[in-house]
C-alpha cells in the first residue's frame, strides 16, 4: 500500500500527477455547497456520462446530495498503477463513492470508454441490477477522440476556426507569456472529426440504448452541456469546429424532443470555468484570467457546483419548466454574458501583455484553480503528510 507524500509534478503548466487528499477536499467542498441548499424530492436514478471532473462531477453531486438520487457515473480515468498515482478524476470518484456510502446514497461507476458499446452494456446491467428506470441523463463528455462503436473509425476533435485563419492574443501557459497565435482553418475532415467526437451522435446512442432496454422512466429528462462565450473567442469556438459540434448537439436535443416530448431534452449553455477541457481552448486562459475578477466584484461569480445547483434546482428538476432562449437552450451563462460583464472584461483584453499579466489580471488565481483541479494548492490540505495513493473504486 503506497503511503507517500505526493509533490506536484508538472510538465509546463499541466500537472502530470494528482493528490488524493486534495481531490477529496474538492469533492467534499462541492457536497457542502449542495447540502447547504437543502434536499428536495425529484430525481431518483441519475446517469452522468463524464462524471469524474468539471461539470459532470458537479452534476453528479447536485443529483445525489440535492435530490438523494442513486447515481451511475461513467468516466475515463487512469487508476493508480505500479506505484503511480491515479488521475484526479479517479480520486474525485473514489471520494464521491466514500461520501455517498457514508451518506447512505447509492453510487456506482464505470471507468471506461463511454463511446463504446461495451460500456453502454455495462451501464444497462448496473442500472437494471441496482437502480431502476433512469429519470435523468446528464451528458458531459469532453474528449479529444472517439472510436466509433459501429465502424471502428477513430475520430479526433480539433479546436480550429472554419474558413479563415484566426489570430488572437492568448497565454502561452508553459511560458506564462502573452503571445499572439494564428490558428489555421480546419480541413473538412477536422470539422467532421470534431462533430463526430463532441457532437450529439453518442448522446443519442446512450438515450436509445436506455429506451431499447426499457430503462428510461416515463417523463425522463436529458441535458448536454455547451458553451458560447465572448465574441473574442467566437472564430475559434462558437463559429469554429467545436461550435459545429455544439450545433450538432443542439440538433440531437431537438430530435430527442420530437421522440420523447418537448420537456425531455435540452442543451444547457454553461458559463466558462477552469477545467482541464477549457484550459486547452486558445484565448480562454486569458479570458479566464479576467472574467472571475469582474464577476466577483459584481457578486455574480459561480463555479461548477454553483452553476449545477442552479441548473438542477431552478430549471431541470421534474417539477420545474426550464426557462429557454429562442433556440430552446437553457442559458446558465446568463450572468457571464451580461452586457456590463462582457464590456468590462473585453475593455481590458487588448491591454494585457506579458509584463502586466500578473498585476493586471487574475492569472495567479487561474493557475491556482488549475492546480486545484489536480488536488494541489487546495486549502486545508497538509502536503507534507503522507497519503494513501493506491485507492480503489468499489461498486455496490
Ligand atoms: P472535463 O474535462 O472536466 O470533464 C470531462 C469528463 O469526460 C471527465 O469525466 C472525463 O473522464 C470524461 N471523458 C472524457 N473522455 C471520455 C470517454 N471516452 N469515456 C468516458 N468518459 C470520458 O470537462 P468539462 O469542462 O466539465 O466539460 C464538460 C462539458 O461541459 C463539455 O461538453 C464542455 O463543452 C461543457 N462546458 C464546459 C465549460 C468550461 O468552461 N469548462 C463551459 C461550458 C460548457
Amino acid at each position: 500500500m503506497p503511503v507517500e507524500t505526493v509533490k506536484m509534478k508538472a510538465r509546463g503548466f499541466i500537472c502530470v500527477n494528482s493528490h488524493p487528499e486534495g481531490c477529496r477536499r474538492n469533492v467534499e467542498r462541492q457536497i457542502d455547497v449542495v447540502r447547504g441548499a437543502g434536499k428536495r424530492a425529484g430525481f431518483k436514478n441519475v446517469l452522468v456520462v463524464g462524471a469524474s471532473t468539471g461539470y459532470g462531477l458537479a452534476s453528479r453531486i447536485a443529483a445525489a446530495w440535492g435530490f438523494g438520487a442513486k447515481t451511475l457515473g461513467v468516466f475515463f480515468e487512469r487508476p493508480p498503477e505500479g506505484g503511480k498515482p491515479a488521475t484526479a478524476g479517479f480520486y474525485n470518484s473514489v471520494a464521491f463513492h466514500d461520501a455517498a456510502r457514508r451518506g447512505g446514497l447509492y453510487a456506482a461507476s464505470i471507468n471506461g470508454d463511454a463511446f463504446s458499446d461495451g460500456v453502454k452494456k455495462q451501464a444497462v446491467e448496473i442500472i437494471r441490477r441496482g437502480m431502476g428506470t433512469v429519470d435523468l441523463v446528464i451528458y458531459s463528455l469532453a474528449s479529444p477522440r472517439r472510436t466509433h462503436p459501429k465502424t471502428g473509425v477513430v475520430y479526433n476533435s480539433a479546436l480550429k476556426p472554419i474558413g479563415a485563419p484566426f489570430t488572437a492574443h492568448t497565454i502561452d501557459l508553459n511560458a506564462e507569456k502573452v503571445v499572439e497565435v494564428t490558428i489555421p482553418p480546419a480541413s473538412d475532415d477536422e470539422i467532421a472529426g470534431t462533430v463526430a467526437v463532441m457532437g450529439g451522435e453518442d448522446w443519442r446512442m446512450w438515450i436509445h440504448t436506455l429506451l431499447d432496454e426499457k430503462l428510461l422512466a416515463p417523463g425522463a429528462r436529458t441535458v448536454a452541456y455547451s458553451y458560447i462565450g465572448p465574441s473574442v473567442t467566437w472564430p475559434v469556438y462558437r463559429d469554429g469546429t467545436i461550435g459545429r459540434a455544439k450545433q450538432d448537439l443542439e440538433a440531437a436535443a431537438a430530435a430527442m424532443r420530437e421522440g420523447l416530448g418537448q420537456n425531455a431534452a435540452w442543451v444547457a449553455v454553461n458559463k466558462a470555468v477552469v477545467t482541464q477541457a477549457s484550459a486547452a481552448i486558445p484565448v480562454v486562459p486569458l479570458y479566464m484570467s479576467l472574467l472571475p475578477r469582474v464577476m466577483k466584484a459584481k457578486g455574480l461569480e459561480e463555479g461548477c457546483i454553483e452553476q449545477m445547483a442552479r441548473l438542477f434546482f431552478e430549471h431541470i428538476a421534474p417539477d420545474r419548466t426550464p426557462t429557454l432562449d429562442d433556440a430552446r437552450r437553457i442559458r446558465m451563462d446568463d450572468r457571464e454574458m451580461r452586457d456590463d460583464v462582457q464590456k468590462e472584461v473585453l475593455r481590458d483584453f487588448p491591454s494585457i501583455t506579458t509584463e502586466n499579466l500578473l498585476t493586471s489580471t487574475d492569472f495567479p488565481n487561474f493557475k491556482r484553480e488549475f492546480q486545484g483541479l489536480f488536488g494541489f494548492n487546495v486549502d486545508g490540505v497538509d502536503y507534507t503528510q503522507p497519503v494513501e495513493t493506491d485507492l480503489a473504486l468499489v461498486n455496490p
